[in-house]
């Protein structure tokens, strides 16, 4: 990796963050708070929230086996995403490299922040090229997203290649996991003390059943997090998703079980839809959905909706003709689609 100084924009490097109230006095044992300009009348959220969110930091350390110093917290893992480029990247001079297809925001992101994207095609089965990824990088390029499992291709990739990818490139690796949870692959954010480099992404939108408190997370080193805190929002998670996340993670049993449930019904998805005439192919699935190739994507599509069935036509998509993206429902829910489309 190159020095860290040299991948950071310098203004971000120079930058002298905002220093809330909170930031000055962390204590939470004095008796009276007239520091922060807050209503002083208690109605459960007249207070500024802990804009380093260290209880639930904490909690999900022990969790997640990693040090709460290597965990960033943000509105969703949009932001943590998005801080990429508003850390690392020179507008107009910069650029990031990823896989095709793949998850939308980091092009939407680069969009947005006047970044080049550069994307290199998987092969037709989404194998990850990790040699034709590092021959996209150029002295300008400051990172590189792999999302693994891919959405929408639904695969991981092996840990090899992605090791290839940390091992060869100078930059910043990033890599999402939002779908780690029901994958059998090891989670990269045990190896971030072999790869100053890495950020791994991931989630309280999908296993952990909690999409609506906008809660994403990034495990790095502590470098990397700090760069990001000094960025971010002061107060970018609120009090109400701090303590939702807490009460999630209580559930962590009732969660490892749904994950379970998830894993089995894909599996007997899978099977079902291979069996079906109208599907041509079902793409291997390490995540809570699957792609299948259908005949006709679009007019499936329409006969589903018809039907008051919503999947993800991804007919449009690099290399997915003709794919429809299924997520994993409950049980019956699942039973229901099939229903529809051995009438199909
Ligand atoms: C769903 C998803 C996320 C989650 O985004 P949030 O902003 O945390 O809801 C991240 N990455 C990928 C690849 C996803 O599919």
């Amino acid at each position: 990796m190159k020095n860290l100084k040299d991948l950071v924009r310098p203004n971000i490097w120079a930058l002298k963050p905002y220093s809330s109230a909170r930031d000055e006095y962390k204590g939470f044992e004095a008796s009276v708070f007239l520091d922060a300009n807050e209503s002083a009348y208690n109605n459960g959220i007249n207070r500024y929230p802990d804009p380093l969110q260290l209880k639930v930091k904490t909690q999900l350390a022990e969790i997640k086996g990693v040090d709460a110093e290597n965990i960033f917290l943000g509105n969703g893992s949009d932001e943590a995403i998005d801080l990429v480029y508003r850390v690392f990247c020179e507008p107009g001079k910069d650029n990031v490299v990823a896989i095709s297809p793949t998850y939308g925001m980091y092009e939407v992101c680069a969009d947005i922040n006047n970044v080049e994207y550069r994307s290199v095609s998987l092969s037709s089965e989404f194998y990850l090229k990790s040699q034709d990824i590092l021959d996209a990088t150029d002295n300008n390029t400051k990172a590189i997203f792999v999302c693994s499992p891919n959405n929408p291709t639904g695969n991981a990739f092996p840990t090899e290649q992605i090791d290839y990818i940390l091992q060869n490139f100078e930059g910043i690796v990033v890599v999402d996991e939002a779908y780690i949870d029901y994958s059998p692959f090891d989670s990269y954010r045990f190896r971030l003390k072999d790869f100053p480099n890495l950020i791994v992404l991931q989630t309280f939108s999908k296993a952990w059943g909690a999409a609506a408190l906008r809660l994403g997370i990034a495990f790095a080193s502590k470098q990397i997090i700090d760069l990001y805190n000094k960025v971010k929002y002061p107060y970018n998670v609120n009090f109400l998703t701090q303590q939702r996340a807490l009460e999630v993670m209580a559930g962590k049993d009732d969660v490892a079980r749904q994950i379970s449930e998830t894993v089995r019904e894909r599996e007997r998805l899978s099977k079902k839809l291979s069996s079906l005439a109208c599907v041509k192919h079902v793409f291997t699935s390490d995540a809570n959905f699957i792609l299948a190739r259908v005949d006709d994507a679009c007019e499936k599509y329409d006969t589903l909706v018809r039907k008051g069935i919503i999947v993800r036509n991804r007919h449009r998509v690099q290399l997915c003709q003709d794919c429809l993206r299924i997520t994993i429902g409950l049980p019956e829910e699942n039973d229901i689609l099939i229903a529809e489309l051995e009438k199909i």
